[in-house]
């Protein structure tokens, strides 16, 4: 067999999940200087940069959620697919270990996470067969929030502030600009799109998510869709939805589409978004050895440049300073818009922890709580825990518990990203509690700002969803909504709702 193959693919674990490429990285950096400085908009790219800065530097995963790890590999004719599928799946375990990547594989019935990222479905590997002696291997870590931002329109369709998108490629255009208007910040903007057109349910899906192996400044070599690509990106960004939905110039840094034969019947435009943390790698293989010849994207017309030339998140003096447990009276002083620094204790629950405390009484004191919408990367140490990655997740999946939660127990601050919806905009301003938007991905940013982890409770849920006691230092967030009905989020979805309006038609 071949005796590198298992370091090969492992260290293309490693790298696609701590590392981004180059070609993501120049198109950040432009984003970067896209903001005016001192915006909202520009002090999440910051952190942003920081952040992917931090990863490379100390081999930690860029973003907590690792997403499905999703392998194309093609083999020269006679390759034994089933003994590589067999090894990639053992990298795959081994990457978790190390913590690059998050145990990711739920149980879709009973909810158990697998531990080791290996389950039915997962990892995703394709193989395809081609006539060259090489074996090139590419992978792309997808996470939840953006994969749940994905869509599929049966065309014709009505879509709400674009009218009828028919079955042409000025439809296609209209499709994409409403999925990109509908992720919002939900999906970790600035982000790309893959697009599909045509295909069926399917495979449209598959081709759409294949786009995002292209490089994000290659040209479409089918002059119809070049054109597309860049008539999307010449108007998406007018959209001011911006860096996490917080208004701003740059909402999307790529669109890759292609197009596949479709049923007369059928015409279907499915896409798929990718986050800022933009994953994917590849590798070619000494098909003899399975030693790394060559890495992809990586080549010297893309450079890797680092993100930040000078200092990253700093202070303007204006930041409010929090230290949890909160009072009514700390939050009511807050508004849409205040960046906050909080200390203190800080307990994470998601989607497991919020449908338990629905039924049952919190494993702590929630009274004055701040509540983190976090799955984090935490390994252990002798009789501790350390946490290696801790970004925010989607807190919309919370919408239907978070309201209640915040009535019965006393939470004053909710922290995650991409906002929440009206159930818990009325919470929060008739009990007293915000919602702080964390800038999503910036997984090792925020990992720094926990001092300790204290405890955890409900760990029979798995590492991810399970309910972690974090004490934290100055970690920062922006107040987005309010204890007085004010949301950010709502006004930038109107105003950019406004916007598509003119620009989509
Ligand atoms: S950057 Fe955001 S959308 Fe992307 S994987 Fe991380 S949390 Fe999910």
């Amino acid at each position: 067999m071949l005796p590198s193959f298992f370091d090969s693919v492992l260290q293309l674990i490693v790298k696609t999940s701590t590392d981004l490429p180059p070609d993501v990285r120049a198109a950040m950096k432009h984003s970067l200087v896209s903001e005016t400085e001192g915006t909202r908009a520009s002090q999440a790219l910051t952190i942003i940069a920081q952040n992917i800065d931090l990863a490379a530097d100390a081999e930690g995963a860029i973003c907590q959620d690792t997403g499905m790890p999703t392998f194309e590999v093609h083999v020269p004719i006679g390759a034994n697919q089933i003994w590589m599928r067999q090894q990639i799946r053992e990298a795959v375990r081994e990457a978790t270990t190390r913590g690059k990547l998050r145990p990711n594989s739920v149980d879709s019935i009973t909810g158990k996470n697998s531990g080791d990222n290996l389950g039915p479905g997962t990892p995703i590997i394709h193989f395809d067969q081609w006539e060259r002696d090489d074996i090139e291997i590419k992978l792309i870590l997808k996470g939840g929030g953006c994969e749940n931002t994905n869509a599929q329109y049966a065309l014709p369709v009505e879509l709400p502030h674009l009218g009828r998108a028919d079955r042409t490629l000025e439809g296609v255009r209209k499709c994409i600009l409403h999925a990109v208007w509908n992720a919002q910040g939900k999906g970790c903007s600035p982000g790309a799109v893959g697009v599909c057109i045509g295909g069926d349910r399917t495979s449209g899906y598959t081709q759409a998510k294949e786009q995002l192996f292209r490089t994000l400044d290659d040209v479409n070599p089918d002059a119809r869709l070049a054109e597309l690509e860049s008539s999307i990106m010449s108007t998406v960004n007018n959209l001011e939805i911006g860096p996490m939905g917080f208004g701003g110039k740059v909402t999307l840094i790529g669109c890759k589409v292609g197009a596949l034969n479709r049923l007369p019947a059928s015409f279907f435009v499915s896409v798929a978004y990718d986050c800022w943390a933009f994953r994917r790698l590849g590798v070619v293989l000494d098909a003899s050895t399975g030693a790394i010849k060559q890495w992809l994207y990586r080549d010297p017309s893309h450079p890797i440049i680092p993100m930040l030339d000078q200092a990253g998140f700093t202070r303007t003096g204006k930041e409010v300073t929090l230290n949890a447990p909160l009072s009514e009276n700390d939050v009511r002083a807050l508004k849409v818009g205040d960046v906050v620094m909080i200390s203190g204790r800080m307990f994470t629950g998601r989607d497991a922890v919020h449908s338990h405390l629905m039924k049952n009484a919190p494993p702590v004191d929630l009274n004055g709580a701040v509540l983190y919408h976090c799955g984090p990367v935490v390994v252990k140490e002798g009789e501790g825990w350390r946490v290696t990655a801790a970004g925010p997740t989607t807190s919309i999946r919370e919408e239907p518990y978070q309201g209640e939660i915040i009535k019965r127990y006393g939470v004053r601050a909710v922290i995650g990203k991409g906002g929440m919806g009206a159930k818990t905009l009325a919470a929060l301003k008739e009990h007293g509690a915000v919602y702080l938007n964390a800038i999503g991905g910036a997984a090792q940013f925020y990992a720094r700002a926990i001092q300790k982890v204290d405890g955890v409770s409900l760990l029979e849920f798995g590492t991810p969803e399970a309910m972690w006691h974090l004490t934290v230092k100055d970690f920062p967030a922006i107040v987005t909504m309010d204890a007085h009905g004010n949301s950010l989020h709502k006004d930038v979805e109107q105003e950019s709702g406004a916007h598509l309006e003119t620009i989509g038609v």
